[in-house]
């Protein structure tokens, strides 16, 4: 075996290397290993093992975990920490943000049993209902007219069932998805649209009211830009739409394409949709208007007005 020179590693048999330092402080093993097989020292702070005591490591300093979390807290303490939990921070104190609080009864009690509506000053719940109900969330979804509700609605004879099915639709109290209300021009048809509308939007429906001529618009414009796909997803999955004056748009044959797609989609997924013409039934594609004859799913109104030509009766 020749000589080993100074400051070489020395090579096991197995192949690795030893550690570089022989001759140095040992690591924690090697010294709880030395001190079990050594006589118990009689030092304060060891544990018995009931055959060797071993000496803990001196690095951790405190004797038990107790202690040793006691040293972390004051650590923390001291950089400007805690372990107290965080008290949250409500913006409204009166709902804690949940939008709803349970009234008083006529004793004074609280009344666990029922939920009204937070109303508090800061109460972030009652500011978004008072935007919902507002005009401005209106216009955003195609209302040009706000002011036209149903409460504004001028009722008249021929009016009766299209302002009772309108307001069902827009109200959530229907039992059918689809309403076509067809008639003459100028009897009412759009203040409709314009009321479910609002009625549904201050629900919290994601609703839509658009009139046929611009959605053909918005279409052809998106399809130059490339978007013309997501501008047609987001009107096939809104969730309630209304589309007012169905008629002289319908033109070419993309435009029918494109219409007939629009219309399966939502029908096929039971997607609520309202829809307004001044044509005459019989002249509405088959495809569309049989839609709108499933009694199971639509219902049709026949806002009559003096102008209206039509020979067909309202399906009632
Ligand atoms: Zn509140």
């Amino acid at each position: 075996m020749s000589s080993r020179k100074p400051g070489k590693d020395t090579k096991t048999p197995a192949g690795t290397r030893a550690p570089r330092h022989e001759a140095g402080p040992r690591d924690h093993d090697s010294v709880a290993l030395t001190l079990c097989l050594q006589k118990p020292p009689e030092k304060h702070g060891s544990i018995s093992t009931g055959h060797a005591v071993a000496e803990r490591p001196p690095h951790h300093g405190s004797s038990s975990i107790g202690e040793r979390f006691r040293d972390y807290k004051r650590q923390l303490e001291e950089r400007g920490g805690t372990l107290e939990p965080t008290p949250r921070v409500y913006t409204c104190a009166l709902c804690h943000d949940v939008g709803y609080v349970h009234p008083l009864d006529e004793s004074g009690r609280v009344d666990y049993s029922r939920v009204v509506p937070c109303e508090g000053n800061n109460c972030a719940a009652a500011r978004y209902r008072k935007y919902q109900r507002g005009e401005e969330a209106a216009r955003a979804r195609g209302v040009r007219s706000p002011q036209q509700t149903f409460e504004t609605f001028e009722q008249r004879d021929g009016s009766r069932q299209a302002l009772s099915y309108a307001r069902q639709l827009g109200d959530g109290s229907a039992t059918f998805i689809w309403l076509l209300i067809f008639g003459g021009t100028g009897n009412g048809k759009t203040h409709l649209c314009n009321a479910m509308a609002r009625e549904s939007i201050r629900r919290g429906v994601d609703t839509r009211l658009v009139s046929v001529a611009d959605l053909f618009a918005a279409l052809r414009s998106a399809m130059d830009t490339s978007k013309g796909e997501s501008v047609m997803a987001w009107y096939k999955q809104t969730q309630f739409l209304i589309l007012d004056d169905y008629g002289v748009q319908y033109g070419s044959d993309w435009e029918a394409a494109r219409f007939d797609e629009l219309m399966t989609f939502r029908f096929a997924n039971y997607l609520p949709t309202a829809m307004t013409t001044n044509l005459d039934l019989v002249t509405l594609p088959e495809r569309i208007r049989s839609r709108f004859e499933d009694r199971r799913l639509s219902r049709i109104a026949h806002n009559s007005a003096p102008d209206c030509r039509s020979t067909l009766r309202p399906a009632v």
